[in-house]
């Protein structure tokens, strides 16, 4: 038998299904794994093996009963912005490192309804602010791929446990491309639904208007199996969309012969590294070779995004993070003089230099005095973005090319930067501004480091996405290599 922690959650899904292995033998296969070699990556903020196991346990007597669920038994991580009933929910930020969420995440729920079985909580930059995990709190993640390399961010706990078979699956989030950005970077696949698709009740708000749960995989046909449990009308979530969801699994096998693939030029530009390029051409090349037409379509305003993006993200993280004063929940300075000092305190400790960054510039663009010249500004343009892409999708189904301008960047690189640190989203943001579905999947390598080939989709059509992904992972097997040190 193939080692349980290479096989995919649908691999997995069927040997349980024959009773080759149980639930229990999995999780403890898993947990062992994770033991073993979660310390050179960090990947993880909480492992909750004792949950775990009796979850496993649990699963198996609900399978002996004949009563499994979709996800009966399988493995999932939750990246650490998701709420857990009982278990800490960090966010990556020493702001909520003692807090203990009373209910959990709908993705959460209904993901643990459908059987699944939670190892652990992943590390993540910081409130999810970041494109290399290096803002959290806990430290930065490794790229499995390369130690000494950042494994994107912000969901990079989740990207790397993923690359690093310590899970088949894990849950993200998605701002402006914190699903995508890191599976490109450690060759695993990210989907980032519909804005509104899936709920954000229990996700620790970011910004709120972008901010879309997901998941990240080896292989499109997980996604489609998670993303079908995972989306779905949820009236605790006010953005939430009262649509009925396809059925992913069944989609994904037809042809997708006839498939019009956008090219968009300026995602070719000079910002983008050459051998990059050339992977996503030869990745696009097989999508021709399926019977797929790629045609140029112009999306005029989008250099704009990164910089529409930076207002429009901190105005609505400065709203949401307000919630944080020390005294509702989370943490509090010790021995304040007044209230205005355990606010001021409380905040100056328990929030990074990135998040405070971030308040500062939302606060500013909304401010009296630059409310018009920023932030309305930045809205005007983001309906101009929004647009252009509904323009495009009369032409073509999806558009693609790559989702991060180079493969991964050293840690520790970037960091000082801030300007460099927020251009790996460029070609990413323009999805999260436009509320649209993308997914990232491995589509070779450059210099031994994965690279990612992106694919948008209009809205609701995740369906078109998976099935593209998963046509294509039947040609290729980018995405079944394995980082040295972890096979
Ligand atoms: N890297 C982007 C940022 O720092 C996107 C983050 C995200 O998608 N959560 O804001």
């Amino acid at each position: 038998m193939m080692e349980l922690y290479t096989q995919t959650l649908n691999e997995l899904s069927l040997g349980l299904e024959h009773g080759d292995f149980t639930s229990v033998e999995l999780t403890q296969a898993l947990l062992a794994r994770i033991a073993a070699h979660n310390e050179k990556l960090n990947a993880f903020v909480t492992i909750t093996s004792d949950e775990a196991l009796a979850a496993a346990e649990r699963a198996d007597d609900a399978r002996a009963k004949g009563r499994a669920g979709i996800l009966n038994g399988l493995p999932i991580v939750h990246k650490d912005i998701f709420c857990t009933r009982g278990i800490k929910t960090s966010c990556g930020s020493r702001m909520l490192d003692n807090f203990i969420s009373p209910y959990d995440a709908t993705v959460v729920e209904k993901l643990a309804a459908a059987g699944a079985v939670v190892l652990g909580k992943a590390n993540m930059d910081e409130f999810a602010m970041g494109s290399s995990n290096e803002t959290s709190f806990y430290g930065a993640v490794k790229n499995p791929w390369d130690l000494s390399c950042s494994p994107g961010g912000s969901s990079g706990g989740s990207s790397a446990a993923v690359a690093a078979r310590f899970t088949p699956a894990a849950t993200g989030t998605d701002t402006g491309g914190s699903i995508r950005q890191p599976a490109a970077l450690t060759g695993t696949v990210g989907i980032k639904p519909t804005y509104g698709r899936v709920s954000r009740y229990g996700m620790v708000a970011f910004a709120s208007s972008l901010d879309q749960a997901g998941v990240i995989t080896r292989t499109a046909e997980d996604a489609a199996r998670l993303l079908g449990v995972m989306a779905g009308f949820d009236e605790r979530d006010s953005t939430s969309i009262d649509q009925a969801v396809p059925d992913y699994t069944a989609e994904i096998g037809k042809s997708i012969k006839g498939l019009r693939v956008g090219i968009v030029r300026q995602h070719f530009d000079a910002g983008l590294d050459e051998q990059t390029g050339v992977r996503v051409k030869e990745a696009i090349a097989v999508l021709e070779s399926m019977g797929a037409t790629a045609i140029e379509v112009n999306l005029p305003n989008i250099d704009l995004s990164v910089p529409t993006y930076y207002v429009v993200a901190p105005a609505e993280c400065s709203s949401n993070l307000s919630r944080f004063d020390g005294v509702r929940f989370g943490y509090r300075a010790e021995n304040p003089e007044d209230l205005l000092d355990l606010y001021c305190r409380s905040r100056g400790e328990g929030f990074g230099d990135e998040v405070k960054r971030r308040i500062m510039t939302g606060a500013y663009v909304l401010s009296a005095g630059y409310y018009d010249a920023y932030y309305l500004k930045a809205q005007q343009v983001r309906a101009l973005i929004a647009d252009d892409f509904k323009k495009a999708f009369a032409d073509v189904d999806v558009i693609a090319g790559p989702t991060v301008p180079a493969p991964a960047f050293k840690l520790g690189d970037k960091v000082d930067d801030p300007i460099q640190m927020y251009l790996n989203d460029i070609y990413t943001i323009g999805a999260n501004l436009a509320g649209l579905p993308a997914i990232s999947i491995p589509c070779g390598f450059v210099n031994e480091l994965p690279v990612g080939l992106h694919l948008v989709g209009a809205h609701f059509a995740e369906a078109s996405l998976l099935r593209a992904a998963h046509q294509y992972q039947q040609q290729t097997d980018f995405h079944r290599a394995c980082p040295e040190g972890f096979q």
